[in-house]
């Protein structure tokens, strides 16, 4: 199936590049009744043609002589964005010098037809070619799918690692990244210019998921010197030029793992890729052919992103500028066949740097480990993905170990938490956790509070930004100690798309300052919902309010009605749990950019903006919030004022909301009101204890709106 302008057709795509009007439309009668058919009269358009609707062309019939650019210059083109590899191409040409079909194949065609041609020999190739390419994109597809999801999450993890370098080193969150694309590219055209160097496709993901490692050793390395933004004394370069010793130390450390193809792999980069072809680099002054390729290829890509990217101790040098200080030797010599490399290639770095993203990157590394292991034909669908399962389990643990963070997992459906070996060690914890918001262990050490401002930031998220920090306390064998979670909320593909779970991390903090960023967060949420508290939404919601005088807010106060009874009946511990579900319940029903707040005891605010009406929004809220909670059954009753009623001062919104709040009380509760002159002094003549009982009568008569 494809599609061409968006509309889906049944029919798979053939496009035709041909200068000869003649041939296309003989062409064009001969598969234009099983095909749809895309016409091309010369190679500039082809190549037009297949950059906009590549995805949706099943195969390339192509001329090799024509005008403006020739079928040969087509195929540079197509191998240069590599869309030889998905789509095939079949050349039918009157030019039949061996030179010529030899060229054609080293180019990547799947078959070469000389004309005049058997008309039914060509229809015969064309829609096997097809069905063999779509076969093998079907197999591919099916696999990668089944381990994507695993890869996300340990893709994840290779980040969470490499970026805690970053983060120390000050470099940017790219860099690690942008190393595995580079490596990426240079092995892969390496292998174009001598086939000494063609590896496998999972050699070349192997290389790459490793090369995200290559600066572990710095984790070690004095943050003065890490940092320093001017030139470093050859004292501190002696410090510095440790960390690849180190790197590899650690690894060699390794409890466990010391036979994975990926540890020994990272062992290479990590201690030389910082040695240079003429024996002048470090820790061992390799010399040549003695660097192993992959530090070799790592050390390049290395010294491009460094040169291209800012640092604390320099400027970000233009592309055209840091190829050529390369070329010239300036960061030391390389391989003069990586040096050719890079010169081929130097025109599509850029581009796929720029579109890098970590999606993109893991989805063709898995495409990649997919098409290789498809190759062996002698294992099964399924065992081949157990395989991969098992290699992504490996990978995740080791990652995991060697970071030295609690690092969780959280489902919601078993809600389950399942915590790293060392987080788990760290906090006295199972691994595998049941219910984690009501264990009391977890408790004891987060707070209630804490569990459930996370949670909720995480529920809050959506699957284009799911990513939350929250600064908290917690408590390890009585010491209490400040850490930052790092939490990233999994959503579904469905429509709409579910809240699954999350997975994340929980660190140590140590410097001063984000300290004290965590104490001004702590300060601003109710410790036992996770809600904000009533000071904090205060000046949340008068920021709003100066900034956009003019807008359409309204705030609506509620309070559960005759919640008492749910502490005496059922106890206080019960009457929490009823606040918190009732705190989620309030969280589920705003959008995003109201704000919502505990005020206190049963009594909670939400400040939001309307478009049309207000009644809408509020009747909205109201009737999410009611219902029931075990066997408690929810009722509230709810005051609501619009900034169009009594201007933008907050303490006489609140006070309005709160009068109408209690007139709703006093007419019989489950409600909610607008405020109202009437009800203005109402308050003064309730008792605050109780204004269910010694209030006067209803003055008003109204009934509520619902
Ligand atoms: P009404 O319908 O008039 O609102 O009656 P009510 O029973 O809900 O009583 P009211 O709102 O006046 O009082 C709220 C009660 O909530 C008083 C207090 O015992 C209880 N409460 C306040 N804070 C907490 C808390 O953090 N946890 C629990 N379990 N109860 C609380
Ligand atoms: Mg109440």
């Amino acid at each position: 199936m494809s599609f061409i302008n968006g509309k889906k057709s049944p029919r798979q795509t053939i496009l035709i590049a041909d200068d000869s009007e003649m041939n296309r439309s003989i062409l064009t009668d001969m598969l234009g009744d099983e095909y749809e058919i895309m016409e091309a009269e010369n190679g500039v358009e082809a190549v037009s043609i297949l950059q906009k609707y590549g995805n949706a062309i099943s195969l390339l019939l192509l001329d090799i002589v024509m005008p403006e650019m020739d079928g040969f210059g087509v195929l540079n083109v197509m191998n240069k964005h590599r869309w030889i590899e998905d789509i095939p191409v079949i050349v039918i040409s009157a030019e039949t010098a061996s030179t010529h079909v030899e060229r054609a194949y080293e180019l990547g065609v799947t078959e070469f037809i000389s004309r005049p041609f058997d008309a039914l020999i060509l229809h015969r190739r064309v829609v096997n070619t097809i069905l063999l390419y779509a076969k093998q994109k079907k197999l591919i597809d099916l696999v990668t799918d089944q381990i994507y999801e695993k890869e996300q999450q340990s893709g994840l993890m290779v980040d969470i690692l490499s970026h805690i370098v970053e983060f120390r080193n000050g470099e940017s969150g790219q860099h690690v990244l942008h190393i595995r694309t580079l490596t990426e590219l240079l092995l892969k055209h390496l292998g174009h210019i001598d086939s000494k160097y063609q590896f496998p496709r999972s050699e070349i993901s192997l290389i790459c998921t490793a090369s995200a490692l290559h600066d572990i050793g710095k984790i070690a390395i004095p943050g003065e010197v890490l940092n320093k933004p001017g030139r470093l004394t050859d004292e501190e370069f002696e410090i510095m030029k440790k960390h690849t010793l180190i790197g590899a130390e650690m690894l060699k450390a390794l409890p466990m793992h010391q036979e994975e193809p990926l540890v020994k792999k990272a062992y290479e980069i990590c201690r030389w890729h910082h040695e240079r072809y003429d024996g002048r680099g470090y820790p061992d002054g390799l010399k040549g052919e003695e660097i192993p390729v992959s530090a070799q290829v790592v050390a390049l890509a290395d010294v491009y992103d460094a040169l291209t990217s800012e640092r604390v101790y320099k400027k970000a040098f233009t592309h055209d500028v840091a190829i050529q200080m390369i070329l010239e030797g300036k960061c030391g010599q390389f391989n003069p066949m990586l040096m050719e490399c890079l010169r081929e290639i130097e025109s599509v770095l850029q581009e796929e740097l720029q579109g890098d993203s970590d999606v993109r990157t893991s989805m063709r590394q898995m495409q990649n480990v997919a098409e290789e292991l498809l190759h062996h034909e002698e294992l099964s669908a399924s065992e081949r993905t157990l395989q991969l399962l098992e290699h992504e389990r490996m990978k995740y643990r080791f990652y995991a170990d060697m970071s030295e963070e609690i690092q969780f997992e959280y489902t919601v459906a078993p809600s389950m938490v399942t915590l790293s070996a060392y987080g788990a060690r760290k906090l006295g914890l199972d691994e595998i956790l049941m219910d984690p918001h009501n264990n009391e262990k977890v408790q004891e050490m987060m707070g209630t509070g804490t569990l459930r401002a996370i949670s909720n930031e995480l529920r809050g998220t959506t699957p284009e930004h799911p990513q939350v920090k929250y600064d908290h306390e917690v408590c390890i064998n009585g010491e209490k100690r400040w850490m930052r979670t790092i939490g990233r909320a999994m959503w579904s593909a469905d429509e709409p798309p579910r809240y699954m779970g999350a997975i994340g991390k929980t660190t140590d903090i140590h410097d001063e300052r984000t300290r004290i960023d965590a104490l001004v967060q702590m300060a601003s949420h109710d410790s036992m919902t996770g809600l904000f508290n009533h000071n904090y939404a205060k000046e949340r919601i008068r920021e709003r309010l100066q900034n956009r005088p003019n807008g359409k807010f309204a705030l609506a106060i509620f309070d559960l009605d005759h919640f008492k009874s749910a502490n005496d009946n059922y106890g206080h511990m019960f009457g929490d749990k009823v606040l918190i579900h009732m705190a989620e319940r309030l969280r589920r029903s705003i959008r995003g950019g109201d704000i919502a707040a505990r005020v206190g005891g049963d009594e909670f605010l939400i400040f939001l903006e309307y478009k049309e009406e207000a009644e809408t929004a509020i009747q909205r809220i109201f009737t999410s919030l009611e219902g029931t909670f075990e066997d408690f059954q929810i009722s509230v009753s709810m005051g609501v004022v619009r900034t169009d009623m009594v201007g933008i001062d907050y303490d006489e919104l609140f006070h309005a909301a709160d009068q109408a709040l209690y007139a709703v009380k006093r007419s019989g509760r489950g409600k909610y009101r607008f405020y109202d002159d009437s009800m203005y002094g109402m308050l003064s003549v309730i008792s605050p204890i109780d204004g269910s009982e010694e209030k006067p009568a209803d003055q008003t008569g109204e009934r509520g709106m619902l």
